[in-house]
């Protein structure tokens, strides 16, 4: 303000009041009032009701709500709670970090489903697997008596398939997103003139054991030889996870038997089918998946199914 100006105001007082300037109301509704002049500034730096962008989630909230949404934002990056390197994780993530990767995270030996109680750091657990190769060996050697069992006779006949599942990865994560659940395997035949089957699999689960186990199926194809075969199938199936350990005396093949049941109920599942295919009978809780990311289960991201039909009793054509 000039001298000038200044002289001429006080040479007014007194005499003329001045008219105070229109005033306007907060356009944002915060109940603020001020000189028109004001207003951008008040919009842009002071209103409580202003919008402000966060920048971890891109979200608009109002300013007086900003420090209430960064301690809930999902993406608002917090330290590992276990205390690992990680230090920026989104807070949404934290969960899933310390379920599938965090080193620190406790976690139970992927055996315990066969028996092992030990637990110790994720970061630990592969020397664990390696430290105690014997006990973990005779942990998976009980669920596989019955393959021992047939081994000389799959010697003489064979075994009926080997499924090779390439791409293991992304079929993966096609069943984790819901993409395609189930994948198939090709038929085939339980001996040269036998029952046509085929397996199928979900990798990352079905039903309840979504998330935690490789659920695996059998169904029985309308076939060639059907009319020669007894009927209800009854035969035990035994899947075999294959451990592509370079050196077959180490390997550790992880099976399941499962015994078909020929009850009355059953009949749609074990009886001479009458359409394309029966339904499919099997488990849900196979192979834990966290045991599928042990030892050489899965090699160049691929992964081998050995499918046994018992031959107890079968009759050969
Ligand atoms: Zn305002
Ligand atoms: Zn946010
Ligand atoms: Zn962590
Ligand atoms: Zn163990
Ligand atoms: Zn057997």
């Amino acid at each position: 303000m000039s001298l000038r100006s200044v002289e001429c105001q006080l040479r007014h007082m007194g005499t003329t009041r001045p008219t105070p300037p229109p005033s306007v109301e907060c356009p944002n509704e915060c109940g603020a009032k001020f000189e028109k002049r004001f207003l951008e500034g008040h919009v842009t730096e002071d209103c409580t009701k202003r919008m402000v962008q966060c920048e971890f989630c891109d979200t608009c909230v109002f300013y007086k709500d900003e420090i209430a949404h960064m301690n809930a934002c999902k993406r608002f990056p917090v330290p590992c709670p276990n205390g690992c390197k990680l230090t920026d994780i989104p807070r949404g993530e934290v969960k899933e970090h310390i379920e599938n990767d965090c080193p620190k995270a406790k976690i139970p030996c992927p055996f315990s489903v066969m028996g092992c109680d030990y637990k110790c750091e994720r970061q630990r657990m592969q020397k664990h697997i390696s430290d105690e190769p014997t006990e973990h060996l005779s942990l998976v050697d009980s669920l596989s008596v019955c393959v021992q069992k047939v081994h000389d006779l799959e010697k003489l006949y064979g075994s009926q398939l080997v499924w090779k599942i390439d791409k293991y990865s992304e079929r993966f994560q096609e069943a984790k997103t819901g993409k395609k659940i189930t994948i198939f395997s090709p038929p085939f035949l339980t001996s040269r003139h036998g029952y046509k089957m085929a397996v199928s699999l979900c990798l990352n689960g079905d039903g309840k054991a979504k998330g935690h186990f490789v659920s695996v199926f059998i169904c029985i194809c309308r076939g060639e030889y059907d009319a020669l075969l007894p009927w209800p199938f009854s035969h035990r199936c035994t899947f075999t996870l294959i451990d592509q350990c370079q050196d077959p005396s180490a390997r550790r093949n992880i099976s399941y038997t499962i015994k078909p049941n020929a009850c009355k109920d059953n009949k749609p599942f074990l009886g001479r089918p009458v359409g394309e295919r029966n339904a499919s009978f099997g488990t849900q809780k196979s192979v834990p998946l966290n045991v599928m990311k042990t030892l050489d289960y899965i090699r160049d991201d691929t992964m081998f199914l050995k499918v046994h039909v018992d031959y107890d009793n079968m009759i050969l054509l």
